[in-house]
């Protein structure tokens, strides 16, 4: 059951009392406007009538079906996850996030960071842990990545996403980054997603391979259940039929989880499509369907790249397609950060 409410905390200490008294346990969710109280176990009618006429409670959902923190009806604004450093992703402006596939060297992020920084990206991206298909491939600098991107972010004063692989590595890579991305294949491993949640990070939650809205938003779940409200969702393309790019970009997805959710979504047109030609259409065109801003990978040099340079932009690439996004924006009437 989840119990949504905007009632006084004297108030929410009476809701509390109402429950205790009836042995049920539940978590407060506060938010700017209102704060969700979900509820585990079975209320008797009775108590849901009473906390229904409780003042101060908007709507009390008992249908097993409704039990989303993450959606609409609980919280109609969109949810704005401050990631630091005065960046917030879901506000009124667009956000661009930016940066090499993989953390390779000090010199090569140092590139990369006043590309993307100068060119108009507000967070920079970086794998230290990499996923790889194949164990023999790069599998990314781990400890030693992390803290160039610690530096980096000293230095430059802007905010760091990466992503965390293992639940063992989330308090490290949480001293480190500003947001814990979970990436696609992670997201269905709940108990990463609930340590990611606890660490109390922004959480960057890519939608899976094969997975469902609705599992993605299950896995949203996981993260905002640990009492975690920054969650960012990513589209990142899914497996289909087609093997003209790596991945299909649903943009539809966007659209859905935009309408079904409260949470900020961005579009990773680089991992989807696998080709780098493709992803200043496929940025734009996520633009307008109504994404909250868009992770990119970019190289300086991607031809000696350790990870995915065919998908990544060169300077001159993200340069235009900063320019190209600078219209679409001004005609949604978005802001770029
Ligand atoms: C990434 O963003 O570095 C990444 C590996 O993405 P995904 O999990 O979407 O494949």
């Amino acid at each position: 059951m989840l119990v949504i409410t905007n009632a006084r905390p004297s108030v929410l200490a009476g809701i509390d009392r109402i429950l205790v008294e009836n042995g049920l346990t539940h978590t407060r969710h506060p938010g700017p406007d209102r704060c969700v109280i979900a509820v585990d176990g079975h209320a008797g009618a009775a108590t849901i009538t009473r906390l229904a006429a409780t003042p101060g409670v908007i709507d009390v959902l008992t249908a097993p079906g409704d039990q989303w923190l993450s959606a609409r009806r609980v919280r109609p604004s969109t949810t704005r996850v401050d990631v630091g450093f005065g960046v917030e992703v879901g506000g009124d402006a667009f956000v661009v996030a930016a940066g090499p596939c993989a953390v390779e060297s000090q010199a090569v992020l140092n590139d990369i960071t006043s590309v993307v920084a100068l060119g108009g990206a507000s967070i920079l991206r970086g794998g230290a842990f990499k996923p790889r298909s194949h164990p023999a491939s790069f599998q990314g600098l781990g400890a030693e990545g992390l803290a160039l991107l610690a530096r980096q972010r000293e230095v430059t004063a802007i905010p760091v996403v990466t992503e965390v692989l293992d639940p063992r590595h989330v308090a490290a890579v949480a001293e480190s980054a500003d947001i814990l991305q979970i990436g696609a294949r992670n997201m269905h491993n709940f108990e990463l997603l609930k340590e990611a949640g606890r660490s109390g990070r922004p959480v960057l939650l890519k939608r899976g391979l094969a997975a469902t809205v609705d599992e993605w938003f299950g896995a949203a779940e996981y993260v905002l259940r640990t009492g975690n409200p920054h969650v960012i969702l990513c589209e990142r393309g899914v497996r289909t039929f087609e093997p003209a790019t790596r991945f299909t970009l649903d943009l539809g997805a966007v659209a859905v989880a935009k309408r079904r959710g409260h949470l900020p979504v961005l579009v990773d047109p680089s991992h989807a499509t696998g080709r780098r030609e493709l992803v200043r259409p496929l940025a734009l065109a996520a633009a307008a369907a109504g994404a909250d801003g868009l992770l990119l990978d970019v190289h300086t040099a991607p031809e000696t790249a350790r990870c995915d340079g065919a998908q990544a932009l060169t300077a001159a690439d993200f340069d235009r397609l900063m320019a190209d996004l600078r219209p679409v924006l001004r005609a949604l009437g978005r802001p770029l950060v």
